[in-house]
């Protein structure tokens, strides 16, 4: 562990008061590698809770240590108290303190210190930072930071059911741009600490709703946009799906990957009104960077083949917007 680690692990080294927080819409990754902590920590008798922003989708319900999460807006006198009593506040998968809004404002008032653990591109600075790029999601770096802190870590199978969320949702299945060695050497280990693949499976993968498959199909039908030429594809999701399909937190996941296996197809775009703003997804093929594309024009951020972002404007002005962006762009290059 370098020398700025030092005075982290002295401050485990007893057990003390600790906040995990990760980003809003917590997905795979924010929910595994906070769980992950957490189910790991309380071994050592600290008294951990971890508190999110914002409601989880219902999928993550079977997750070790789910039912002690703390959800911000529900709960928030208590979260207060606890983040301002705690002696370490950890922020997973994300990268700057506006993601887990509306916890920020009390995160900052507590001035606790804080130890950030993620992968996201152009992190804000916080006191400790287990950060790398090249990770292939949080829960990579959650897995080596126990190795940091002891050569050999007692991971049980509940922490290893909660790395291997983080690692499979994040890698796409294995199969996107940040699969990398480490995925498959974590999860070589992670089996033989009694981890069940096909668990796990079931849990994920096959545990959706009839309504979430009809609207699944007709996004692809009818809400998609495919522009060959310029080699991008858009889907919309209007308030009016939200309604129809009775759409609940984490049931768009995914979706936004569906246009890159047309082959013409390089940037694919989820368009999502919500209730006052609009939510917009990001994925792209190879080189093309959409992390500096969300960055630019959207105030958002993420990785370079997938990047998230916001606006005030309606999803048809964006489709307009984001397409002369594009044009302007392939014409500059031309
Ligand atoms: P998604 O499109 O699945 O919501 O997000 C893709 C990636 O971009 C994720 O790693 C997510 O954490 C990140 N991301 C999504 N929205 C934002 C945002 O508004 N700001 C920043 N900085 N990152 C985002
Ligand atoms: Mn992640």
């Amino acid at each position: 562990m370098s020398a700025n680690f030092t005075s982290l692990k002295e401050l485990l080294s007893q057990p003390i008061q600790i906040t995990i927080t990760t980003h809003q819409k917590p997905d795979g990754d924010a929910m595994g590698s906070s769980l992950a902590l957490y189910n790991y920590l309380i071994q050592f008798h600290h008294r951990v809770k971890v508190i999110v922003p914002t409601e989880f989708p219902k999928y993550f319900n079977w997750m070790p240590g789910v039912d002690e999460i703390l959800i911000y807006p529900n709960s928030k006198i208590e979260a207060d108290e606890w983040i301002q009593s705690s002696d370490l506040i950890c922020c997973l998968d994300f990268n700057t303190i506006s993601r887990i809004h509306p916890m920020d404002e009390i995160v900052k008032i507590a001035q606790k210190p804080i130890l950030l653990i993620d992968h996201h591109l152009q992190p804000d600075s916080f006191q400790w930072m287990f950060h790398d790029i090249a990770a292939c999601s949080t829960c990579e770096l959650i897995y080596r930071f126990i190795h940091e802190l002891d050569e050999h870590p007692s991971i049980s199978e509940l922490t290893a059911q909660c790395i291997y969320t983080g690692i499979l949702t994040d890698t796409g299945n294995f199969q996107n741009g940040a699969t990398n060695r480490n995925a498959f050497l974590i999860v070589a280990d992670l089996l033989s600490k009694g981890l069940n693949i096909q668990y796990i499976q079931e849990q994920l993968n096959q545990s959706s709703t009839e309504s979430k498959l009809r609207f699944l199909g007709n996004a692809l039908l009818n809400k998609l946009t495919v522009r060959k030429d310029l080699g991008i594809a858009f889907i919309v999701v209007d308030k009016k799906d939200a309604k129809t399909y009775n759409l609940q937190a984490g049931d768009t996941e995914g979706l936004v990957n569906y246009p890159l296996s047309i082959q013409e197809i390089n940037i694919s775009v989820l368009i999502k009104e919500e209730r006052e703003i609009t939510k917009l997804s990001f994925r792209s093929k190879g080189d093309i960077n959409v992390n500096d594309f969300a960055r630019t024009h959207f105030e958002g951020g993420g990785h370079k083949n997938a990047a998230g972002g916001k606006s005030i404007f309606p999803p048809d002005w964006l489709i307009k917007k984001i397409t002369e962006l594009i044009e302007k762009d392939k014409k500059k290059n031309k």
